[in-house]
This record gives structure tokens, C-alpha cells and sequence, in this order.
């Protein structure tokens, strides 16, 4: 017989933002447990449901407690109490998970491995001692294998093992720390590795030992981690290095690395504590490094192979027990790069690694927990010397999620379709903001498929239905074309934003700027997009002003010839803009056959080119003429070395802006050709290339100052991939800060990565109507 007091009520609490997946009903129910409080908590669609008797004070104070207290991974955007229908209840429970509602939730990422996990995974007298697919409720894989919402065992691909009785004594057991931990499992009831090896197979693989000891022979291993396949070997070996490049057909791009531990790494680089904070992070991504001279490294990298001359290394720890044990063993850094032919997506189904990838791998090391979302890892780097963390891709660990309270969203279910090269799209659904993982480069079949599927698999499980489309004004990107279609069959609205307008609504949302006092001048640098003239833009200077944005300066026009030829062949965009510069041919001539010269000058000459505004090809024109970085090998190769030859000379030598060629007294009409005649004439007189590759970093200074005072605007967004250039951003906060008001990217990539972020924020600017 419960006895209730004359003021006992019943209150419903309604908490919703990542609250699944996260270990929030145990914790909900400790904490009633300990407050004394009857009722029940559950898992819907649309959040966590409370339920409580006791009287509006404690009530109030019940909410207030669970938020100061939340479990590390929750986050909450909401949440509601009011008082419900008497109910007398005569204990607290964790009841049934239900489908209730439209889903109003935020997926869980995936996140890494957990401390405490970690010293259970190496204490001998633990259960799990060793286990490679140790987990809790506060870690391990959420989103890769989530099918539908809300998030349970049945509803994840975990729904096959069954847990042996000591694991189900844990889960139901509201003292341990696996209380309801969906991803539970242990050596008797094992998520089982397989390893495939000239067509046979191992099952119930366990001899960890064997791996290792095909790394140490130079052998290359794929394994299935927690997005997907890496390719994996010995980093020290120059021999497994190339070998993986050559069967890969990836020639010189650089590979990521995985090393044990902080204090391996440091043997390679000089760590600081904002990398190390990143490496050890729960999104545990891939963090570009500066890598220590030669006679002080200590690993024996085969760093030729890996990064072919830069002076960066990508790299990340073990982000699940089975590569932690794995580099335990090893104890040295190996090559960890996505499983897949180049350019193609992220292998993630068994079938497919085997037929595929063991056309690069010698063996592959599969498990029987099947991945649904494919994701690679994420990668960010800081500036040398002020320390702006730049995102490179955001996957992983971030995706595919993105909160900030102080967005009023639309009540609208948006479908941002991104761009092309970086693909990547966004959704607002019931007002939550969700940002895919990066898709790939749609212009391979693959990607695109993976774009399509991953969509899909939003739409299912989110059941949004899309009401508004916005795209880039690119009418041949896959992404507009496939969004397109999609508003023709929903009968959508279809908004097109131009593609660096689209960049600068990234870095003012996510900086906070739409509702700006202050005008802002946005710097959007970057390869190419189409403009609204129909040219192609990226290097522009826009305004923007409560909402409107005025497109205010721009780099100086050149020639735009041979199509997508031209962002391929840095040679092209260096003839293209100094073709007619006195003195020009003895360095470029040579870059061309008798032939092409006599072709392209031709073409160069002729009315009716397309016109050219990029930064990104200015930048490639000087790298083919410095460096003789002629034809990309990678994207964004030229670019990358040409900072790689400025880096060291900025930093040992205190150079001023007077420095640079940009005179503030002495304004070029051109710009552009400017530069290089003046580029042209330092070559002449033998200036060392790294001086002139830092001078015209710094003339780029010179030129955003020149902009922004003659516009009269101290508040600067910058974005574009362009700023990706991590020596830049530095020079922008030496010379800069303090008399602007400077505004970076980091949590999205300033690269095309960022569009979608952008076109959502573009409709949140009250582009569409919305109640509140
Ligand atoms: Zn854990
Ligand atoms: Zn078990």
C-alpha cells in the first residue's frame, strides 16, 4: 500500500538532443533512485520521457540535478517539465523504448574507445581482458550501426548476438557501469573476427599475434574497423609503403598514420597540447603534424614514401580496442589509410573488402558486426604559431550532428545537397540540423551511390519529409542534379545559392554572425565555382549587411580555358595569367610541347573566354612556376607545396609586411599580373624560391588589409578552401589581429566540406518563413 502525500503530484520531464546511446536512462535512474523518487524513464523517437511523483519544488530540483549532472557523452537542446495526470507508482523503472512520434532526435556518433574500457581491456583478472570489441555506454560505435530510431539493441546491427547470462546479468543490473549498454558483449558471447588469407578463410579468428607478424614482413592488412576497411602496414618500411601505393593506384598522395601512444608520436614530432588533446578526444581524428627534423626522429619512418616531401604527417591513435591492441603489440606507427581504390568510397561490407581489397591487401581481418554507415576519418590541423584549428574533414566522431542552441531554425524539413568534389549534404529536420559524413568525390559512380544511400538512410530513419531543396547554382554537380529530382517527386521548393556565397553563410553561421549590427566582409577564397555572371569566381570579398550580401571586390579577371583541364594543370593557370608578361615564356614555355603552346596561346587570345576570379588558381600558377608543380597529382597538390616551401622561412625569419609585394602606397591596376611581373623579376636576379613563395603569402595579406580599409569594414569572415593553408591563417593573425575583428572556420572545413552547413544557414537567415 503506497501512501501518499496530500501534495504528492505527477511530473513528466521531456529531455531531447543526443540522449541515446549515451547511457541516459541508467543514469536517470540513479539519480531518482538516490533522490528516492518513484516513477519511470523511457526511450522514444522524440527523446527521453520522465516520469515522477513528488511536489514542483523537487520536481524542479530533480531536472536541475540531472542537468548539472549529465552522462559525458549527453547533450541536451531541450527539454520541458509539466505536471501530468496523477499517477501513484511504487518504484522507479527503466521501461519498454517506444515509437511514438515523428523522430525528433540527434544520432549518436561514434566515438572512441573510453578510459575505462581501456584499463579493463588490459587487466589480466577482467573478463574482457584483451577482448577487441570491449565497449560501454560511453563509447564504441553508435551512428555506423544504427538501422532505425530510437536507438536499442533490436534497432542496431548488434540485434544478432545474443549476450551470454553474465553480460545480460549487466545490462539489467542498474549498479554496473554496461547497464543498458546496447554494444555489450564479451569473449563468451564475442562479435567473432574472421581472417581471409589466399582465399581461405579463418573463422573465429583470435591470434592478434599473426597481424603484427605480417606487419613486421612487410605485408599489407586490411582490417574493419568501425566506419569501414583500413589499409594497413608497417609505416617504417619503405618496400610495404610503396607496395600499398603502387596496388592502391594512389602515387603520391600522403598517407595517414597510427601510432601506439602520445609517446611514440612525440619521437616524430614535437607535440603540443592542443594536438594532443584532439588525438585523445572521443572524436579521436587524424591531426596533420609537423614532423621533427631527420636526425631527431626516432621511428624510422619511411617518410619519403608517406608524404612524398611535405612537411606534415597525418596522424591518429587507436580509436578502438582492436587496433589499440593491435599497435600495443607492434609498438610502432604504421600506414592506416581508407580502404579503397583511390577517389572511390570506403569499403565497409565484408563482401566487398574480400572481392576488392584483396586485390591490395594480403590478408584481411574482417568481424561479424556489420557497418551501415560507412564513414573515414576525420582530419584537422592547427596553425604553427597561432595556434587556429583548421577542420579538413569532419567524419567520424563529429558526424552527423552539429548543435548550437543559438540557431533559430525552420520549422521546415530543408535538404541541403552540398557541392561536388568534398561531397557532403545537411538536413534540418524538426528543427535539429544534421551534417552527413564526408560521401566521397561525387564525380565517381561510387560516391555517388554512397550519396544516394546515405540520404536515404536519413530520410528512413528521420522520416523527413523534404519540403525545401537548396542546391549550388552548378546545374551539373551530381548533388544538384539528384536534388533536383528529389524536389520534383516532393514537390519542394528549390533554392539556389550561388557556391561562395554559400561559404560565407558557413563561417557567419557558424560563428554566430547572421543577425550581425556590424556590416562583415567575407573572404571567400577558393578553386572554382560558377558565379552569377556565369564566370568562374573564387577569390571574392562579399558584404554582408542584416541578411544581404553584396558581392564587393574580387581577384582581377583572367582567361578561364579548357574546362576542368584547367584546375588539373597548375601549368595552365600560370600560362593563362602571365602568357603576356614581358620576359614570361623562358619559364613557362617549357612546361608545354610545341604544340600546346602554339594552341593555348591562341586559345588565351580569343574573345569569349570564360573569366576567371580563383585564388586557388593563382596560387596553382605560382606553385607551376616555382616548384614546376605542373599537373596535379593530387588535390590541391600545388597549393599544398607551395605553403610546405614558404612554412619554415616565415617562421625563422621576421618578415613585415613591407616585406611582401602588395605596396599599400603603390596600388597595381592589376594585381594578379603584378604579382608576377614582380615574381618574374626575383627569379630574374636569383632570389631563393622560399623567400619569394613566403612573399607572396604575404602579399595576400597586404591585399585583404587593402580591401577591408578601403571598404571601411574591420569585421572579416574567412572561408573557401583556401584557407585551409594553415601559414596563411597564420599571417592573417599576425598582421591582423587587433586592428580586425577576425573570424575563422573550425568545426566545419572551410573547404567545400562546409557548403551544405552554408545553404542551411543561408534559409535559416529568414530566407524562409518560420514560426516560432
Ligand atoms: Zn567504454
Ligand atoms: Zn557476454
Amino acid at each position: 500500500m503506497v501512501f501518499l502525500k496530500k501534495e504528492m503530484k505527477t511530473f513528466h520531464i521531456h529531455i531531447q538532443g543526443v540522449v541515446q546511446g549515451v547511457g541516459f536512462r541508467p543514469f536517470v535512474y540513479k539519480q531518482a533512485k538516490k533522490n528516492n523518487l518513484k516513477g519511470w524513464v523511457n526511450n522514444t523517437t522524440d527523446g527521453v520521457h520522465i516520469h515522477i511523483n513528488t511536489d514542483v519544488t523537487p520536481a524542479n530540483n530533480f531536472l536541475q540535478e540531472l542537468l548539472n549532472n549529465l552522462p559525458p557523452l549527453a547533450i541536451v537542446t531541450s527539454f520541458n517539465i509539466d505536471e501530468a495526470d496523477f499517477h501513484g507508482y511504487d518504484s522507479f523503472e527503466i521501461i519498454q523504448s517506444e515509437s511514438n512520434a515523428k523522430p525528433n532526435l540527434l544520432l549518436t556518433p561514434d566515438v572512441a574507445m573510453c578510459k575505462d574500457c581501456r584499463k579493463e581491456l588490459y587487466h589480466p583478472e577482467n573478463s574482457r581482458y584483451q577482448y577487441p570489441f570491449i565497449t560501454c555506454t560511453n563509447c564504441g560505435p553508435r551512428y555506423s550501426i544504427i538501422k532505425k530510431l530510437p536507438y536499442d539493441r533490436v534497432t542496431t546491427t548488434m540485434a544478432t548476438f545474443e549476450m551470454c547470462d553474465v553480460c545480460w546479468e549487466e545490462y539489467n543490473n542498474p549498479m554496473e557501469r554496461r547497464h543498458f549498454s546496447q554494444t555489450n558483449s564479451c569473449p563468451d558471447c564475442a562479435i567473432e573476427m574472421q581472417l581471409y588469407e589466399n582465399n581461405r578463410w579463418t573463422k573465429s579468428f583470435t591470434n592478434l599475434d599473426y597481424i603484427v607478424e605480417k606487419w613486421r614482413e612487410g605485408k599489407i592488412v586490411a582490417i574493419k574497423g568501425i566506419g569501414g576497411f583500413l589499409l594497413t602496414c608497417d609505416a617504417t618500411s619503405t618496400e610495404a609503403v610503396d607496395t600499398l601505393r603502387k596496388r592502391k593506384k594512389r602515387p603520391s598522395k600522403p598517407f595517414a598514420l597510427m601510432y601506439p601512444d602520445c609517446m611514440v608520436i612525440n619521437k616524430d614530432t614535437i607535440l603540443k597540447e592542443d594536438e594532443k588533446k584532439e588525438l585523445e578526444s572521443i572524436y579521436a581524428p587524424i591531426v596533420l603534424l609537423p614532423v621533427r627534423p631527420i636526425s631527431e626522429r626516432k621511428n624510422n619512418l619511411a617518410l619519403e614514401a608517406i608524404n612524398k616531401g611535405l612537411s606534415r604527417i597525418g596522424i591518429m591513435l587507436p580509436y578502438t580496442p582492436l587496433y589499440d591492441l593491435l599497435l600495443q603489440k607492434f609498438n610502432h606507427p604504421i600506414i592506416a589509410t581508407s580502404g579503397n581504390i583511390t577517389n572511390s568510397t570506403i569499403i565497409f561490407e565484408d563482401e566487398k573488402a574480400v572481392g576488392e581489397l584483396s586485390k591490395i591487401a594480403d590478408i584481411i581481418l574482417l568481424n561479424n558486426r556489420e557497418i551501415v554507415v560507412p564513414q573515414d576519418d576525420g582530419v584537422i590541423q592547427f596553425s604553427e604559431k597561432n595556434r587556429q584549428k583548421i577542420t579538413l574533414r569532419r567524419s567520424r566522431g563529429k558526424a552527423p550532428i552539429y548543435i548550437d542552441p543559438k540557431l533559430i531554425l525552420p520549422e521546415n524539413t530543408v535538404f541541403a545537397a552540398g557541392s561536388m568534389l568534398k561531397s557532403v549534404f545537411g538536413l534540418i529536420n524538426s528543427r535539429n540540423i544534421y551534417i552527413s559524413q564526408y560521401l566521397g568525390n561525387t564525380e565517381s559512380f561510387d560516391a555517388q551511390l554512397n550519396y544516394e544511400k546515405t540520404f536515404r538512410h536519413f530520410q528512413q530513419i528521420l522520416e523527413a519529409d523534404i519540403d525545401t531543396v537548396i542546391v549550388d547554382k552548378h546545374p551539373d554537380y551530381f548533388s544538384t542534379r539528384f536534388a533536383k529530382k528529389l524536389a520534383e517527386k516532393n514537390r519542394a521548393k528549390v533554392y539556389e545559392l550561388q557556391h561562395h556565397v554559400a561559404h560565407l553563410f558557413s563561417a557567419i553561421g557558424e560563428n554566430n554572425l547572421l543577425h550581425s549590427e556590424d556590416k562583415i566582409l567575407g573572404v571567400i577564397w577558393d578553386g572554382t565555382g560558377l558565379g552569377d555572371d556565369g564566370n568562374i569566381w573564387g577569390g571574392e570579398f562579399f558584404v554582408y549587411e542584416k541578411g544581404e550580401v553584396e558581392r564587393a571586390f574580387h581577384l582581377d579577371e583572367f582567361d578561364f580555358i579548357l574546362g576542368d583541364k584547367m584546375p588539373k594543370e597548375p601549368r595552365i593557370s600560370a600560362l593563362a595569367i602571365a602568357h603576356d608578361i614581358e620576359g614570361s615564356e623562358k619559364y613557362l614555355k617549357r612546361k608545354f610541347t610545341d604544340i600546346e603552346w602554339k594552341i593555348y596561346q591562341k586559345m588565351l587570345g580569343s574573345e569569349g573566354n570564360l573569366k576567371c576570379t580563383s585564388m586557388g588558381r593563382l596560387f596553382d600558377a605560382v606553385s607551376s612556376v616555382l616548384l614546376n608543380c605542373d599537373v596535379h597529382r593530387f588535390e590541391a597538390e600545388a597549393s599544398m607545396r607551395l605553403e610546405n616551401l614558404a612554412t619554415d622561412y616565415y617562421y625563422n625569419n621576421k618578415m613585415i609586411l613591407a616585406d611582401s609585394y602588395f605596396k599599400e602606397d603603390n596600388v597595381p591596376q592589376n594585381f594578379v599580373k603584378f604579382l608576377f611581373k614582380e615574381i618574374f623579376r626575383d627569379l630574374d636576379i636569383g632570389v631563393a624560391k622560399e623567400i619569394i613563395a613566403a612573399k607572396f603569402h604575404l602579399s595576400l595579406v597586404g591585399y585583404i588589409i587593402h580591401v577591408a580599409n578601403m571598404l571601411k569594414i574591420s569585421r572579416i569572415v574567412f572561408s573557401g578552401g583556401v584557407f585551409q593553408n594553415a601559414l596563411l591563417v597564420d599571417m592573417i593573425h599576425d598582421f591582423m589581429r587587433g586592428k580586425f575583428d577576425l573570424y575563422f572556420q573550425n568545426e566545419f572545413s572551410p573547404n567545400d566540406e562546409g557548403i551544405p552547413f552554408g545553404q542551411l544557414m543561408y534559409l535559416a537567415g529568414n530566407k524562409i518563413k518560420h514560426s516560432v
